[in-house]
């Protein structure tokens, strides 16, 4: 249920809902915009009560019964658009933001190559994973903690602020204290443990879309990570599952406005898992922000070839400087900017 205060409302009419809220046993959030108080009443028996057991309380302006099953993503609960800040870069405003690096971390070499590559051309947060979900327990795991270190180091030298991914809940602080950005993937997206420890870490996180999940499903998982007070939450398009076998996934670019309209959060897509295959990433990154997303998040290899994980679907270097400038282009055409 979300409770709309009347515009300027004093702190004690906010605090009677709020009172009679716990009350009845239920959790509250508090949205405090420039003039307007909105309270989420969070519990699973909150469809039982009366919405005119807040309707009455003085300096109300609306209670309103949220039927979608995700509340605190929900642009009901928002107006605005969500920003992520990451160490002053903003996700979710003007700025389009380009992540980029490899699929994994492989050595102190390649990911200092890419890292910097990747600068150069303009991307402003450093991909690269650690610890790697593998469909098969016999395909290569990642570097796991040498692979943090190694992102630490890149980080510091070249300057950027790197997005991993953290596969465990018990890993949580583990990953948070060597990135910027926790990236859940889309095989974790239901894994309610981790969602909620990543939630209690507060940190900026990318959640990726099941591949296998409704945009309804994946909206109420982000809502594991507000509920717990981190707000700093971004959704990844990153492909679904359908009959098309010609790509790996089927880019979902109707979740960009679908989403937009449906959530306050910033969108980004992840057009390589996507597509599967190099020669099909610029053309699904173009489109993406076209259709408005708010970043990107790109797999870049010095050496596609010699990848241990995704070469086949990594750009080069010179590949994705290319591409960098057609997005450009697009972005500055919707009155955005990389
Ligand atoms: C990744 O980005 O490294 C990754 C494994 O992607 P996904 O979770 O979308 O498969
Ligand atoms: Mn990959």
């Amino acid at each position: 249920m979300i409770v709309e205060m009347k515009t300027g409302a004093s702190k004690d009419a906010v605090d009677t809902v709020v009172q009679r809220a716990k009350s009845l046993g239920f959790n509250i959030q508090l949205n405090r915009g420039t003039d307007k108080v909105v309270v989420a009443i969070l519990g699973s028996n909150t469809g039982q009560v009366a919405t005119d057991i807040f309707a009455v309380l003085p300096e109300v302006e609306s209670v309103t019964r949220i039927m979608k099953p995700y509340k605190l993503a929900s642009r009901e609960f928002m107006g605005r658009d969500s920003i992520v800040s990451v160490n002053g870069i903003e996700i979710g405003g003007k700025c389009v933001v380009i992540m980029a690096g490899p699929c994994a971390v492989e050595s102190e070499k390649q990911l200092m190559e890419a890292a910097r590559a990747v600068k150069k051309a303009g991307a402003s947060v450093l991909r690269g994973g650690a610890f790697k979900p593998r469909t098969s327990p016999f395909s290569f795991q990642g570097l796991e903690e040498a692979g943090l270190k190694l992102l630490e180091k890149a980080r510091k030298q070249i300057g950027m602020p790197v997005i991993t991914e953290v596969v465990d809940p018990h890993e949580v602080d583990l990953v948070a204290g060597s990135s910027d950005i926790l990236q859940i993937g889309s095989r974790n997206m239901q894994n309610y443990a981790l969602l909620t420890e990543v939630g209690k870490s507060r940190r900026p996180t990318v959640l990726k879309r099941g591949f296998s999940c409704t945009i309804t499903e994946w909206l109420t998982a982000a809502d594991y990570i507000l509920a717990e007070g981190n707000d700093q939450v971004i959704l990844c398009e990153r492909g679904i599952r359908t009959f098309e076998d010609s790509t790996r996934f089927s880019l979902d670019i109707s979740a960009i406005p679908v989403l937009k309209r449906s959530s306050h959060l910033p969108v980004i897509v992840d057009p390589s898992h996507a597509a599967g295959h190099f020669a099909l990433v610029p053309a699904m990154a173009r489109a993406a922000i076209a259709a408005g997303a708010d970043g990107l998040l790109i797999e870049v290899h010095p050496n596609p070839k010699e990848a241990l994980v995704d070469g086949l679907q990594s750009l080069t270097p010179s590949d994705f400087s290319r591409l960098m400038v057609e997005l450009r282009a697009i972005a500055s055409s919707i009155g955005r900017y990389i």
